[in-house]
């Protein structure tokens, strides 16, 4: 995203050097992207995406229009004025309100209720507006300087909108990188309408946006897909998709939080995934491996060009993190010591590709025999599978095989 902006103001930059054949057709490059980005914004369920396309494509078709033969006019720094001022405004609100998807209606009449008032506003600043007014709206920040041309309101509503977005960045789990993309965004359209009087600079750097809000989706739906949401360690999938780049050393532990129905329905199922992402965010502590959740209460760390003798210590450590960390469960839940702390223990299995357990899949068979070696000699203990069980009978602990 870097590069891609990095590279959009370079070009933006040095346009004057263009060819006249890249200005002509750099001239419908915004409608192609936006296009394209709108229909994967309502193909991924994403209102917030399709109205920030929806206005910078409208910056777009607002600019062609009253400046068609692409002549500094009164008329194009009046335009250049009010859109400067409401294009951060916009992303601001598109970026701040949440996600309702594309098939919220009142959500989405509110959308067209704010774009309809705002081309009346244009429309009623372009043909009605007295002077006096223009004149204190396009109060210069920087008068004389013929490097800065956004208003003063221009430049306090891009100020804004950049605070207020880079200061929600972290707040939203899922849609992390569109969140990022949001500043690129506000930032190259700075850019792009403070150098508003150069031919072609708005619709290049429109469309790249545009390619920046379309790689911001991609990349959270990547995330979406590959990250399990209650836990936000990785889930089944992007463990499944590790096994293809394992080479022909590797070590993979299979976990599984013991008695965790019994903690279930003692301490309620809510505290039950407090107590799962507690664990989780132990595991993904791990050196040298990647945790994965593998579903329900257990998980897989894959530990890539590592034998299993070397993550022994490594998964003792994290056996007894968990077992050691403390949970205080809410007063209000079912159980009567519940001022007293509780604790939750795992047991694990470890193997590594051997003659008969070559593939990855074979090998997490492999540990997943450890793991309820592990169950059966009483739990909290972790099992190598190459090693022969110790001498205590499973038998005698084995009340209970999950
Ligand atoms: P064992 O020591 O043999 O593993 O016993 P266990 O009770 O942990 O095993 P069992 O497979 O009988 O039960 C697993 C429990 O894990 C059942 C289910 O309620 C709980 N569990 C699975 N996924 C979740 C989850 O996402 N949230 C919560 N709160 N509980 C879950
Ligand atoms: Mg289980
Ligand atoms: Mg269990």
């Amino acid at each position: 995203m870097t590069t891609l902006t990095v590279v959009t103001v370079w070009q933006a930059l040095s346009i004057s050097q263009w060819p006249e054949s890249w200005l002509r057709l750099v001239a419908y490059a915004p409608y192609a992207v936006m296009i394209l980005g709108g229909f994967i914004s309502l193909w991924l369920n994403r209102i917030q995406p399709f109205l920030v396309l929806l206005s910078v494509l409208l910056v777009n078709i607002l600019f062609s229009y009253f400046a068609p033969a692409e002549q500094i006019s009164i008329a194009l720094s009046i335009l250049f004025t009010i859109l400067s001022f409401l294009l951060p405004l916009n992303l601001l609100l598109w970026g701040v309100l949440p996600e309702k998807g594309i098939h919220n209606h009142s959500f989405n009449s509110l959308a067209m209720a704010v774009f309809v008032a705002q081309g009346l506003l244009v429309y009623w600043v372009m043909s009605e507006l007295n002077l006096h007014w223009i004149d204190a709206i396009s109060m210069q920040v920087f008068p004389g300087v013929d490097f800065y041309h956004l208003s003063f309101a221009s430049t306090l509503s891009f100020l804004l909108a950049g605070f207020i977005l880079s200061l929600k960045l972290n707040r939203q789990k899922q849609l992390r990188v569109f969140n990022h993309s949001l500043v690129f965004v506000l930032l190259l359209m700075g850019l792009a309408l403070n150098q508003y009087m150069q031919p072609g600079v708005i619709a290049w750097v429109s469309s790249m946006v545009g390619l920046i809000v379309i790689l911001s989706l991609v990349l959270d739906s990547h995330h979406i897909a590959y990250t399990d949401e209650l836990t936000g360690i990785k889930g089944r999938r992007a463990l499944n998709e590790s096994f293809m780049g394992l080479g022909k050393r590797y070590a993979l532990a299979m976990i599984d939080i013991d008695h965790f129905k019994n903690f279930n329905d003692t301490h309620g199922h809510d505290m039950g995934d407090i107590v799962l992402k507690m664990v989780a965010q132990t595991l993904d502590t791990v050196k040298g491996g990647s945790v994965y959740r593998f579903g329900g209460e257990e998980f897989a760390i894959v530990f890539a060009g590592k034998t299993a003798h070397s993550v022994k210590y490594e998964l003792e450590r994290l056996r007894e993190a968990v077992a050691s960390q403390m949970i205080y469960v809410d007063a209000k839940n079912k159980t009567k010591a519940s001022d007293k702390p509780v604790n939750v223990t795992i047991s694990l299995g470890l193997a590594e590709p051997d003659t008969k357990h070559t593939t990855p899949t074979e090998v997490l068979k492999f540990a997943d025999e450890g793991l309820y070696k592990a169950k059966r000699l009483g739990r909290n203990k972790l099992i190598h599978s190459f090693e022969k069980p110790t001498k205590s009978s499973p038998k005698r602990n084995s009340k209970k095989t999950a």
